[in-house]
């Protein structure tokens, strides 16, 4: 099998794990945050779990992307710093922001570092090695469509993570009811700020690799936005009832 085979095969592969990841997390909502409980083996500490999970998203990424023939071309540099963008600050500075003493099961967090070697290996494959990004690629709507729905996610989902991160005091447990900017619309836009990104990436690559990886976060996300917002409504009677869960209006 030739690596471009095992390539098509891995991106495959994220597709089909995005469809079973759809009605496994509407029947059972990921055990981490506010629905953690019993029965997934031993936890560790919240914050070194995200730090392992997402590690993979940015050193192996940068492992891979500088192995590929066109990892120095302006292009591929120019997506490369997109990702590693968002990598950095989730897997680096995201954790030491949230409140200390969170437990989460280690099957969670070895779920989470085996996706993200895959996708980090699909992505940055895909960008440096198997992609043809020329420099008339600079020129293309549809790169700077993708880049800009990308900066607009990332800004929603920063700003979104650090509204919730405001709402407790030091020493804090419990949850509140977030308000202002878009959650006045919706219960996650940290979410919604995310799929944007996502799908911004699939659309700067304009690429299967860049789509499984936004599908996959769609078929992630939503389902727990719902959880969440469920959540909220049973939690806080008054909760603001016209709020949606994930997409403005809609959803
Ligand atoms: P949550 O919104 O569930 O929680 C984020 C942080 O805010 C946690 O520390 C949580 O505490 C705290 N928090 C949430 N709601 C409240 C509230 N109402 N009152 C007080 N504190 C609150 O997000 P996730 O932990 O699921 O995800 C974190 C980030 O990672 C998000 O930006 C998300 O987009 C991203 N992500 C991306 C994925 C992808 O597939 N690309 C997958 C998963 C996450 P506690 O932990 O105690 O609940």
């Amino acid at each position: 099998m030739s690596e471009l085979e095992l390539h098509t095969l891995l991106v495959q592969g994220v597709f089909l794990v995005a469809a079973l990841t759809v009605p496994a997390l509407l029947f059972i909502s990921a055990p981490y945050g506010r629905h953690a409980r019993g029965g997934w083996g031993p936890q560790m500490d919240t914050r070194l779990a995200w730090m392992v999970m997402e590690s993979p998203s940015v050193l192996w990424f940068l492992a891979v992307f500088f192995a590929g023939a066109h990892a120095w071309s302006l292009v591929p540099l120019l997506l490369l710093v997109l990702w590693q963008s968002h990598y950095v600050q989730r897997a680096f500075i995201f954790p030491l922001k949230i409140r200390p003493g969170g437990h989460t099961p280690v099957s969670v967090v070895a779920m989470g570092f085996m996706f993200n070697l895959v996708n980090a290996y699909v992505n940055a494959r895909w960008v440096s090695e198997f992609g043809r990004y020329e420099l008339s690629w600079l020129l293309d709507p549809r790169l700077w469509l993708g880049v800009g729905l990308f900066v607009l996610g990332y800004r929603i989902n920063r700003r979104a993570d650090a509204v919730l991160a405001a709402l407790r005091k030091p020493g804090e447990t419990g949850y509140k009811i977030p308000r202002g900017g878009l959650y006045e619309l919706i219960s996650c836009p940290n979410y919604f700020g995310e799929l944007l990104e996502w799908t911004g990436w699939a659309i700067a690559t304009w690429s299967v690799a860049g789509l499984s990886f936004a599908v996959f976060t769609a078929a992630n996300l939503v389902p727990r936005a719902l959880s969440h917002h469920k959540w909220y409504k049973q939690k806080f009677p008054e909760y603001p009832a016209g709020r949606k869960a994930v997409i403005p209006f809609l959803l």
